[in-house]
């Protein structure tokens, strides 16, 4: 066998390059073989590497020779998945964390400092805001929530110590939607950072860093994993900030597992094609439950009577899954809906080939008072629902149940 050959068959290493297209990279990029050829990713479960000699362990100890050391500072699997996304995201490098919580946390630890202030959407996930207000706080980092889709709020909330502005687009579960480029130039124009939370939409749909954001931030737990296995984050951004992250990652030890690693680039694999078809259907059935007798108001990206159908059209190449809804009347009419479905999982987590379907004003965002509630807009009639990839005709026949027990 030619050298070229055996390289060809063994250890293939797919370049990145701006030419492949999305789809090509979710499947390839990030892949490096090792000398038995393997064709799908290996998984390295193990803890620490051995070294041909003590040199050797000096020289890697000590930063003179690059390899691997010990799977909290690097790990083959976990580099690969770190690789994938990154491309994706179009960032020059990532950093994967034990989940989307430790992701942001990282972040905040590695990047800003005691008196340093953010900027943050107050649509964003409610731990997300319980990070902010009641344990980035107690390092000396204050937070300000706005409104998401007033640029006039973003900007007057700055003060001289805004270091960093967060959000996520949409938002959870009201679909309300910020311009990413025009807070990218608020958050620029003050020398911050625009970290942007893409659960919802991942970059087969959306990539913020190619509208100005400085950073991403994923649950790959969600859409990224697909099939509701494991929990992860990661962190996608330029060379200087990651570097700042991984070395805390690397010392204050929320790194991935390489099992959990594995199954998010597997993941990655389908991703686009997953991403399309959640958001065709959920298309199909926002329009659907619009048209529905007991359905006061849909809330979804892709309907052209969203108020921000425009911004979505600019800066998303489809809607996605998640849409929300709410019923005519209040808690114990959600709640008759939610309990007369037979085949959608009653359950928090999202970006599932199974569909799901929460009430969130009694759960994701329980423990708001109910004036805060009331002023996000979380009423007691409205139902989250994640549109998972069963027949959209069994979906709408699940739902109907719902809608008949509603006028029951
Ligand atoms: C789930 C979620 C998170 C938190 O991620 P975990 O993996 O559960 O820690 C953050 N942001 C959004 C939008 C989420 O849906």
């Amino acid at each position: 066998m030619s050298q070229s050959s055996y390289e060809r068959a063994h250890r293939i290493q797919f370049e990145t390059s701006d030419a492949y297209d999305i789809d090509t990279l979710s499947v390839r990029a990030g892949q490096s073989r090792t000398a038995e050829g393997e064709h799908s990713d290996a998984i390295f479960a193990t803890s620490s590497f051995v070294f041909s000699s003590a040199r050797e362990a000096a020289a890697r100890f000590g930063g003179d020779e690059e390899g691997n050391i010990y799977s909290r500072f690097t790990n083959p699997t976990v580099q690969a998945f770190e690789e994938r996304i990154a491309a994706l995201e179009g960032g020059e490098r990532a950093v994967a964390t034990a989940s989307g919580m430790a992701a942001i946390l990282n972040l905040g630890l590695a990047l800003l400092k005691q008196g340093d202030h953010v900027v943050c959407s107050r649509s964003v996930f409610g731990s997300t805001v319980s990070l902010f207000t009641k344990y980035l706080s107690r390092a000396g980092i204050q937070t300000t929530f706005v409104d998401p889709t007033d640029l006039a709020a973003w900007e007057a909330a700055v003060t001289p110590s805004t270091r960093l502005f967060f959000m996520e687009t949409p938002s959870n579960p009201l679909a309300e939607l910020t311009d990413i480029s025009a807070v990218a130039d608020i958050a620029h124009a003050h020398d911050a950072w625009l970290a942007v939370d893409n659960c919802f939409l991942t970059p087969a749909l959306q990539r913020p860093l190619l509208m100005g954001a400085d950073i991403v931030m994923h649950s790959a737990t969600k859409y990224l994993d697909g099939q509701g296995r494991c929990i992860g984050g990661v962190l996608v951004g330029r060379d200087k900030e990651m570097e700042e992250v991984f070395g805390l990652i690397r010392t204050g030890g929320s790194c991935m597992s390489p099992f959990n690693a594995w199954v998010f680039l597997k993941g990655l694999e389908t991703l686009p094609l997953r991403m399309r078809a959640h958001s065709e259907s959920a298309l199909q059935i926002a329009t659907w439950l619009q048209q529905q007798p007991g359905i006061r108001k849909v809330y979804y990206s892709g309907l052209t009577d969203h108020p921000q159908h425009a911004l979505a059209c600019k800066q998303q190449s489809a809607f996605g899954g998640v849409l929300a809804f709410e019923v005519d009347g209040e808690r114990e009419e959600a709640w008759r809906f939610i309990d007369a479905t037979q085949m959608v999982s009653i359950t928090g987590n999202l970006g599932d080939v199974k569909s799901t379907i929460t009430h969130p004003a009694t759960t994701t965002h329980g423990r708001m008072s109910a004036e805060e509630r009331d002023a996000a807009g979380i009423r007691e009639g409205l139902i989250r629902f994640s549109v998972g990839l069963e027949s959209v005709d069994d979906i709408k026949a699940d739902l109907q149940r719902g809608l008949d027990a509603l006028s029951a």
